[in-house]
């Protein structure tokens, strides 16, 4: 695990979080939900393992809403301003969390490696050239790097019910 740590939090500075090493994937998801539960045209989420993110100060609240591939997807809010700052699905379970990148204090920092359910996207919406590009999903035994599958793999297991 590399040193690196990232900072971030919401709009109104109530609530700040600190998340450790790199990502195990980062996605820029247009599915017609994120467009929903954003009101823009897509989302950049970075996973990570739970006990990777520090919640440092603020109250959030939890509003859970369907996944698109079924379950539920539990969004975590800043209690203040409304702030959508990390999410739990149930595919990974609560042992995972997808960081919203854009609260982070240099978003710019993260690059995704992927873009995904490019289908779905508003149609003037312009594709980048130099990040793959999937029409839906992927399969991330091809595309992670071997370290970070098992990341993956690790964390599938734990939300598997035993
Ligand atoms: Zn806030
Ligand atoms: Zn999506």
């Amino acid at each position: 695990m590399s040193d690196k740590v990232m900072e971030g939090g919401c709009a109104c500075g109530n609530v700040r979080y600190r998340v450790a090493g790199d990502p195990i994937f980062v996605n820029n998801c247009h599915c017609t939900l994120c467009q929903q539960q954003t009101g823009s045209t897509s989302v950049v989420n970075m996973f990570y393992e739970t006990d990777r993110l520090t919640h440092l100060s603020g109250e959030t609240s939890r509003h859970v809403v369907k996944a698109g591939r079924g379950g539920d997807h539990a969004i975590i809010r800043c209690a203040e301003c409304g702030t959508a700052l990390w999410s739990h699905y149930s595919r990974l379970g609560e042992h995972g969390v997808g960081i919203r990148v854009g609260t982070l204090d240099a978003p710019a920092s993260v690059r995704p490696d992927a873009v995904i359910f490019a289908a779905d996207r508003m149609p003037w919406v312009a594709l980048p050239d130099d990040i793959p590009v999937f029409e839906t999903t992927y399969d991330a035994s091809e595309l992670l790097p071997p370290e970070r599958f098992a990341r993956l793999k690790a964390l599938a297991a734990k939300a598997r019910p035993a």
